[in-house]
């Protein structure tokens, strides 16, 4: 059984074309600007099986056309690496693309043997930065940035996602240091820049917890713009979400 948080039937947003997006329940990173921190604790959620979610697929596999198929987001998913790996070799026998949106922190032979079921990872790269990286999520980027390498080192797509946070993540110095630590990946296809926004806020305030950045603003367009300019100079493609 895998523990689900939420389901998303025609997702947009995480990964190429029409998606069906599980997202998982439970993650170890306390990220200042998660947009869903309902998902964070470890227990909760509701339980569905693998064949559950397969029959859900395929009811939207005419959707998905060539490119879409089902992302599993989180919280952080590949805490449930083992029943992932079921669900992803369910779907391949569909015939159904499978992305995994993960943080990266966990690199081990189960998720190994995940990432091999993987069509496309999308790696939030959250700072280039380790001391900025630990204040932004509570966490070590060593993880994430092993598992990037161990990905490239096989050969599979991967897609790196940045979320832009006014006075966190969008000095130049550390897009510069991001790209430049990147930029002989071949297998990186795009970075997606994500401007923060405050849309996720209300639900601290739902859970009782104070918004850690509150009264931090969006992004500017100039911001944005100045973010999309320095990464052009190092990936093959660059996307704001
Ligand atoms: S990794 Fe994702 S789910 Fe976990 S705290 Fe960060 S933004 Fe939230």
């Amino acid at each position: 059984m895998l523990q689900v948080h939420s389901v998303e039937t025609f997702g947009t947003h995480e990964g190429p074309g029409i998606r069906l997006v599980i997202f998982t329940q439970g993650c170890y990173f306390r990220c200042l600007y998660c947009h869903n921190p309902d998902t964070q604790a470890l227990s909760g959620g509701t339980d569905m099986s693998v064949s559950e979610i397969v029959t859900l697929a395929e009811k939207q596999k005419a959707y998905f056309g060539k490119d879409g198929g089902v992302t599993v987001s989180g919280g952080e998913p590949t805490i449930h690496a083992k029943e992932l790996i079921e669900l992803f070799r369910a779907l391949h026998e569909k015939d159904i693309h499978t992305a995994l949106d993960t943080n990266g922190a966990l690199l081990n032979d189960d998720t190994k043997a995940l990432y091999e079921e993987t069509d496309l990872v999308l790696l939030d790269t959250k700072q280039i930065n380790e001391a900025k990286h630990q204040t932004l999520t509570g966490m070590s980027n060593e993880n994430t940035l092993a598992l990037a390498a161990y990905r490239e080192s096989t050969g599979k797509a991967m897609w790196l996602r940045y979320v832009l946070v006014p006075g966190y993540s969008d000095d130049e110095a550390d897009l510069i240091a991001l790209g430049e630590y990147f930029k002989d990946y071949r297998h990186i296809e795009r970075i997606e820049i994500l401007p923060y926004h405050t849309l996720g806020a209300y639900k601290y305030e739902k859970l009782g917890r104070k918004n850690p950045l509150e009264g931090v603003a969006m992004p500017s367009k100039e911001t944005i713009a100045k973010a999309v300019s320095i990464f052009e100079r190092y990936f093959k493609k660059v996307a704001v979400r």
